[in-house]
């Protein structure tokens, strides 16, 4: 009965919290990454405890991969976005996997602080996962983000004030931003601010006309980008093979693949951990961020 009270609650927050809609327009396919929050309840995981102990990859593993030893494959980071909402033991397990594995907080939640403190405590590095505005506006960024036109001063102390929630943040990738990040003079504030506070920043990439590449090379700074989203059209074996499939395309690049997956659900989760155990049987390393950003390549 408890346990159903709880469910409920925690039903009920999270449809209070959901985005509405879906971005659509020039972001593609990859703008279904920014309807965040919108699993259904039962999906979400929050009140349970189990913990699956072993993942099943047999079936992952039945499928044939053509790779050689002498392939030079670039190692990959993987940043697990929108933390700040879960707790509990989804949260905790999230927290078990690879030190390597970077934790993207959501400022301004319940648990953005928690899980900041949590990522630190599991030596997972941190980024401050900035709101920022998309091109459907009927899609929720978070309380406060950045906007498309915004001041500098506004934009500055805004991430001041994330960043003060997550002191051990090292870099800051941008969550939805379809819009803002296309916006050349607000990336440029963006890129300036955070290089003051000594952070890099990745791009998340929602948009095919990011303003970042240009902005940073005018600013000499080095930047990252997404290249992959892992639970994207869903979590299915097919889907994470096609993802496996897809690595090969990076070979003999010198920058790391950097690989973005979500902590919503228990089933993402599985989907990451099979994913990890089946690049790491392939010999593919695993580096964290801030590794990354020491291999980047300076701006010409
Ligand atoms: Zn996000």
């Amino acid at each position: 009965m408890e346990k159903f009270t709880v469910t409920v609650l925690v039903a009920i927050a999270l449809l209070m919290f959901s985005c509405k809609g879906k971005s659509v327009g020039d972001d593609g396919v990859e703008s279904q990454n920014e309807q965040e929050w919108t699993d259904s309840p039962e999906n979400t995981d929050q009140t349970e405890s189990t913990t699956e102990a072993t993942v099943d990859i047999s079936e992952l593993k039945a499928y044939q991969y053509s790779w050689s030893e002498n392939d030079k494959m670039p190692p990959l980071v993987i940043v697990i976005d929108d933390f700040g909402q879960s707790s509990g033991q989804l949260l905790e397990d999230f927290a078990a996997l690879p030190r390597e594995i970077a934790f993207a907080i959501l400022p301004d939640l319940p648990h953005s602080q928690t899980s900041a403190r949590l990522a630190d405590k599991t030596s997972h590095e941190v980024l401050i996962h900035v709101p920022m505005q998309p091109v459907d506006n009927s899609a929720n960024p978070g309380k406060r983000y950045i906007k498309s036109g915004m001041e500098q001063a506004e934009i500055a102390d805004l991430l001041q004030e994330f960043y003060a929630q997550m002191p051990n943040a090292i870099a800051a990738n941008n969550h939805m931003g379809s819009a803002a990040t296309a916006d050349y003079a607000t990336m440029n504030y963006v890129l300036q601010e955070l290089d003051e506070l000594g952070l890099f920043f990745l791009d998340s990439a929602t948009t095919g006309k990011s303003a970042v590449p240009a902005a940073a090379l005018k600013l000499g700074q080095k930047t990252a980008k997404r290249d992959i989203f892992l639970d994207v059209p869903d979590n299915s074996d097919a889907t994470l093979i096609g993802k496996i499939q897809s690595l090969g395309k990076y070979k003999g690049r010198n920058e790391p693949v950097v690989i973005i997956t979500h902590c919503h659900t228990r089933d993402k989760l599985i989907a990451l951990q099979k994913f990890i155990a089946q690049i790491s049987d392939m010999g593919i390393e695993l580096i964290p961020p801030s590794k990354m950003y020491k291999k980047l390549a300076s701006p010409a």
